[in-house]
């Protein structure tokens, strides 16, 4: 599928409400980022759709959330069956993807696997325990920990992962019997849509109820009133710390609803005076220069031990100056463009920001036409705490290498940021990768490896800003059920635990 014969129907957004493909509108473009052509439209679905959606999915609920009418198995047998749509339809998939987001198409094809092992996860939980047999005081009752959905859930993304995050945070919920309206980043519709038509076949071939998935487009109003929607109930958001802060404060205004939020990163790559340094070297090449450093969990810092900083800065500026970001579909790039022309300027303002801090500049940066390609900052700054540069979040390829007298101190710099996500260690000891395990504040931790590379069976969540505490991807199936206690009694009289009378 080269990036001119993109079927029609691929290009052409509908909105997907009660199992049916609503007409195409063309209302908002979807552009190439490696050249800003056209390469399709998608609708802004108006508040009478969004409301239709959940109404959807709250009949859907009915149904598929009620155990008496479909079992856990049934429902991970419709996501056993979207998985082998998605598995056949991979290549057209990761393609679009590279189009679409400008993702390299190694990267797009990454996350068309990890879509799939997620999808692959979740339909094998169907057929694990669900909930738990307890103990009682009483010889004669029996407890038991039943696990109930919770409800309708909105499914917020950002466009860095466009199959990946959907299906981390879908898959989870649908098999815990909560229908889903999923809105996809505004970039990236495309690809959703694509995933979501396999979905829809899966569906048709088990006759699941129609709107426990829909699919609707647009900005961030659209998300919004999804979120404000007095018949939505969990609020299942990846995507920056603003947008995060503002989904989990109108969650915490209604009494029924929950947010289930995944946010922006500060991340550091430590490397101590005993690494293997083409290991260190290479490993802060992928944390730094991966999807032209706009994952969540990019490195924006190289915190290095004085004593062997000249020579890792030195071998990590060769390996930067033949890192090329281009077209995604050529495999002699490491990565592509930035998404959109806001990023081009977040990367420029970024490094403007760092330079006024920073005592070298050590690689200057530059925009590339036609599209929104960029060639990285490179920065060396001392250990200054409270500034721009080590505690907010790039997102754009800048770089800054911190020097730092030891392992204490390069913890202090990597801990100082508010935000929380991923760290990585290179080291050879033993003892220090145990203290960097206990005294790492962020929710994934590496040693001898970038700070990219999650798994889906892994908890993938941020301590502080930048996250809510119940990570998504496995870990989500923890938090996508009520655990209620079911109590059963089998003796003909009434006796209490903790010795309480029972007499009336
Ligand atoms: P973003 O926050 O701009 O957008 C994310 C989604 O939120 C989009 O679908 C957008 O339309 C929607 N949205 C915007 N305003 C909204 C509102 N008021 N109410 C409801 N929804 C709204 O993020 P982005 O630019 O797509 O992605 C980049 C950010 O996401 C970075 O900060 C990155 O670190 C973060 N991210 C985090 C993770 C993680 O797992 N922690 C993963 C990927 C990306």
């Amino acid at each position: 599928m080269p990036r001119h014969s993109i079927e029609p129907r691929t290009r052409q957004g509908r909105e997907y409400i009660a199992g049916e493909w609503k007409p195409h509108r063309e209302e908002l473009e979807v552009l190439n980022p490696s050249d800003h052509s056209v390469i399709g439209s998608v609708p802004v679905s108006e508040v009478e759709s969004l409301d239709r959606g959940v109404a959807a999915a709250n009949d859907a609920l009915d149904t598929w959330g009620n155990h008496l009418k479909w079992s856990w198995v049934r429902r991970a047998e419709v996501v056993d069956t979207w998985v082998q749509h998605v598995r056949k339809h991979q290549s057209e998939l990761a393609l679009l993807m590279a189009i679409e987001s400008g993702k390299h198409l190694d990267e797009s094809r990454a996350d068309v696997v990890e879509a799939i092992h997620m999808l692959q996860y979740c339909a094998g939980r169907g057929r694990q325990p669900i909930g738990e047999r307890v103990a009682s005081e009483i010889p004669d009752k029996e407890a038991e920990i039943y696990l109930a959905p919770r409800g309708v859930c909105t499914v917020i993304t950002p466009w860095n992962f466009p199959a990946a995050i959907p299906t981390w945070l879908i898959g989870p919920a649908l098999v815990c019997g909560n229908p889903v309206v999923f809105k996809p980043s505004e970039e990236t519709p495309l690809t959703a849509q694509y995933l979501v038509r396999l979905f829809d076949l899966a569906a048709r071939e088990h006759e699941a109820p129609p709107g426990v998935l829909n699919l609707v487009y647009g900005p961030g109003h659209v998300g919004e009133h999804l979120v404000r929607h007095p018949d939505t109930v969990g609020q299942l958001f990846t995507g920056s710390h603003g947008v995060g802060s503002r989904v989990k404060q109108i969650a915490a205004s209604h009494y029924d609803k929950f947010a289930v939020c995944e946010m922006g990163g500060k991340n550091s790559l430590i490397v101590l005076e005993d690494a293997n340094l083409e290991l260190a070297v290479n490993s802060a090449i992928l944390s730094a220069y991966k999807t032209t450093h706009q994952r969540c969990v990019s490195a924006d810092l190289l915190i290095v031990q004085k004593s062997i900083e000249p020579e890792f800065t030195r071998r990590f500026l060769e390996v930067t100056d033949g890192v090329r970001f281009g077209d995604p579909l050529d495999t002699a790039f490491l990565a592509g463009p930035l998404i959109n022309q806001k990023a081009v300027d977040k990367f420029e303002a970024c490094a403007s920001r760092i330079e006024e801090e920073c005592e070298d500049r050590l690689r200057q940066g530059s925009r590339e036409g036609p599209g929104n390609f960029v060639r990285p900052n490179v920065f060396r700054m001392s250990h200054r705490p409270g500034t721009f540069a080590l505690t907010q979040e790039f997102f754009t390829p800048n770089v800054v290498i911190v020097p730092v007298a030891d392992f204490e101190e390069a913890m202090q710099v990597a801990n100082a940021s508010e935000f929380g996500l991923s760290m990585s260690l290179m080291t050879d000891d033993f003892r220090k990768m145990r203290e960097f395990k206990v005294l790492g504040r962020c929710g994934l931790k590496y040693v001898n490896l970038p700070t990219i590379g999650a798994e889906v069976h892994l908890p993938f969540g941020g301590m502080k800003r930048s996250g809510t505490g119940m990570p998504s991807a496995a870990w989500l199936f923890n938090y996508m059920c009520h655990a209620t206690a079911f109590t059963v009694n089998y003796a003909e009289e009434i006796r209490m635990a903790q010795g309480l009378s029972a007499k009336v």
